[in-house]
């Protein structure tokens, strides 16, 4: 049985894991109902399959300046080579140097890509919190890092190469097909097998990260949009276990030629002088550096370094991403939550994403107030208080992250993605015996 990189879910459906996109095609052609399995970061049944279950993990590339060894590889996102897979060193990424666009294997983690275009003088725009997890997942399910001006990953993608499930090959071009492409990124794994991405690359730049708190939680609420602009991403993070936000991460561009400096305190708050985790009583030492020294971008962007456990990894996430009008009534709403929450919050992140053009993205057509939970991984008592979370944030107009858990109800959800139906219709045309399609798809999307 394979389990999700938490544990918290245990999937249905057999594990196949080509060596070949010839193997894989063949896999699906044969296969009656087929879910692409990624990097398992997420944490409810969005990967399960009624039959087959596929993973190119073999056909990622790997950074040979990153080689976790089987055991680390398992815990921080890959998949274990227990049946003799694995492929070090995997299909190399393809960078064209005239346009800076970046053609990649779909499993490879965003560490390995972003060391590869680092050699090249290239980086993405942004990075969520860990760079473990795989492109394909990440674009699948509208994964996002932090920062006002910064979209979800997925609006880095210019092209998708697909397996279909006759084992024939599609792809799916911003230049060739326009706004369908919008519709195909954030594709919950329904359109298709993608084997191969290509997204746009940012000239590399460096970025510090300055760790500030704790702040006050009224007074952040209030200056919410004023705290999220003092850097390219800011996070903060609280336990709410105080009227506080233990910390506040602000991360800037760093120009060596016209140094920025990080901002003497947030609210009053100075900066902090030793590093720190977002969980507290956690060791720093799994996180990236901060203390304002600067580095690559996927180095400070992301808040955990790849070479070491994210987060906590025994752990159930949440997230809701409501309308930024709505930021002030959606922190309230969470600090009202500290009671019922109380014991099961390990940490709460709550972050700034720019709106997205992405059919079945959260972030769809609205900039968003990420209001993210990571809770104790004890299913019962974590899915007793969701309804709670739901409660918080669905009346505020919230969609929940595709690949945490919630208790929303489908039927509202559904009405919250003004292009569902075109959604729909786009997987009728790529997938008509709806092959890719699993319960999850049913249930939220229709
Ligand atoms: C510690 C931790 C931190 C996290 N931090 C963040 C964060 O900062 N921001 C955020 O937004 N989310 C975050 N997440 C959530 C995570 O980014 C998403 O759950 C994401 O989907 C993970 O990608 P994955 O490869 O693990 O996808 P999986 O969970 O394996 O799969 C997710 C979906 O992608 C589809 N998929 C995967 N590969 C393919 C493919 N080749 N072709 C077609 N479909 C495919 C699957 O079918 C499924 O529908 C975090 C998760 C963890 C565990």
């Amino acid at each position: 049985m394979t389990r999700n990189w938490a544990g918290n879910h245990t999937y249905t459906g057999t594990l196949v894991r080509p060596g070949s996109l010839d193997e894989a095609a063949d896999v699906v052609a044969g296969a009656e109902h087929v879910r692409a399995v990624g990097s398992r970061h997420s944490f409810n049944d969005i990967v399960d399959s009624e039959a087959t279950l596929v993973s190119l993990e073999r056909l990622a590339y790997r950074h040979p300046s990153l080689h976790p060894d089987d055991e680390d590889l398992e815990r921080s996102g890959g998949l274990r080579d227990d049946d003799g897979g694995g492929q070090p060193g995997g299909t190399e990424p393809e960078l064209d140097a005239l346009t800076g666009r970046v053609r990649v294997s779909a499993a490879t983690r965003y560490a390995d890509l972003a060391r590869f275009l680092e050699d090249h003088g290239r980086t993405l725009p942004n990075f969520a919190s860990l760079p473990h997890i795989g492109i394909a997942g990440a674009v699948a399910t509208a994964t996002h890092g932090s920062g006002t001006d910064n979209a979800a990953l997925a609006s880095s993608v210019v092209r998708l190469e697909l397996i279909s499930a006759d084992g024939t090959e599609r792809t799916i071009d911003r230049d060739v097909d326009g706004d369908t492409l919008n519709g195909a990124t954030v594709s919950l794994g329904a359109l298709g097998l993608v084997h191969t991405l290509t997204l746009e690359t940012v000239p590399a730049f460096d970025v510090a990260q300055t760790v500030y708190g704790p702040v006050p939680f009224a007074a952040l609420a209030d200056a919410f949009d004023d705290v999220s602009a003092l850097g390219y991403s800011v996070s903060c993070f609280t336990t709410l276990s105080s009227n506080a936000f233990d910390t506040v991460w602000v991360k800037q561009v760093h120009d060596p030629d016209s140094p920025h400096a990080a901002p003497e305190s947030v609210l009053g708050v100075p900066a902090l002088t030793a590093e720190t985790h977002p969980i507290p009583g956690i060791d720093p030492a799994n996180c990236t550096p901060q203390l304002g020294a600067p580095g690559p971008a996927a180095d400070r962007l992301p808040h955990f370094r790849a070479d070491q456990l994210p987060s906590a990894g025994e752990e159930i996430q949440c997230e809701y991403l409501v309308p930024r009008h709505s930021a002030r009534l959606a922190l309230h709403a969470l600090a009202n939550l500290a009671e019922p929450l109380a014991g099961l919050v390990q940490v709460c992140e709550v972050r700034s994403v720019a709106a997205d053009l992405a059919w079945m993205s959260p972030m769809y057509g609205q900039p968003c107030v990420g209001i993210h939970f990571t809770l104790v991984r004890d299913p019962a008592r974590v899915g007793a208080v969701l309804p709670l979370i739901e409660e918080a944030f669905g009346v505020l107009g919230g969609r929940p992250h595709w690949g945490k858990v919630s208790a929303a109800d489908p039927d509202r959800v559904r009405g919250r993605y003004p292009r569902r139906e075109d959604f729909l219709d786009l997987v009728r045309t790529h997938d008509p015996d709806r092959t890719f399609t699993n319960p999850f798809v049913r249930r939220w999307v229709g």
